[in-house]
């Protein structure tokens, strides 16, 4: 791949590893000209399933509006980037293994709030309480509740 910095062909991989449980690859290159050296993250390229909004409209499946959503409900919470990656992963196999061409946006919102449970109980809370709409007080005491629970 070209360097970054001044264009030329001539750069090698110095180091290689798995990152994001397994679904990253991220490696240190170097260029042979300027001896600069970066940074690159290679993913699996698969198709995801296109989205079905309640209004019936379709849309392309967005990773970076996942991760936008999750990191917002994250904020100022202790979850490493490595952990918001990792969950991302899980949603997207968990989305892609239904084998539907189509599928509706509430089961994106499931498996969000279902990684969010399993990472932070602030951000399962924050998020739920907006995706849900809770009806009142009572029905987001009870979600509450359930959480203590576990
Ligand atoms: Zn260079």
């Amino acid at each position: 791949m070209h360097c970054p910095f001044c264009g030329v062909e001539d750069t090698r991989v110095v180091d290689s590893r798995l990152v994001a449980g397994g679904a990253q690859v991220r490696r240190r290159r170097a260029c042979n000209l300027c001896h600069e050296r970066f940074t690159t993250y290679e993913s699996a390229e698969l198709l995801m399933p296109h989205v079905v909004k309640s209004n019936g409209v379709r849309e392309p499946f967005n990773e970076g509006k996942l991760r936008a959503g999750l990191q917002k409900a994250l904020e100022k919470r202790p979850v490493s980037t490595e952990q918001v990656e990792r969950a991302i992963g899980t949603i997207c196999h968990r989305l892609r293994a239904s084998g539907e061409r189509e599928i509706p946006s509430g089961e994106i919102g499931e498996a969000v709030m279902d990684a969010l449970r399993d990472l932070d109980a602030v951000a399962y809370v924050r998020f739920a309480s907006v995706y849900r709409q809770f009806e009142d007080i009572c029905a987001f005491r009870k979600e509450l509740d359930e959480l203590e629970k576990q």
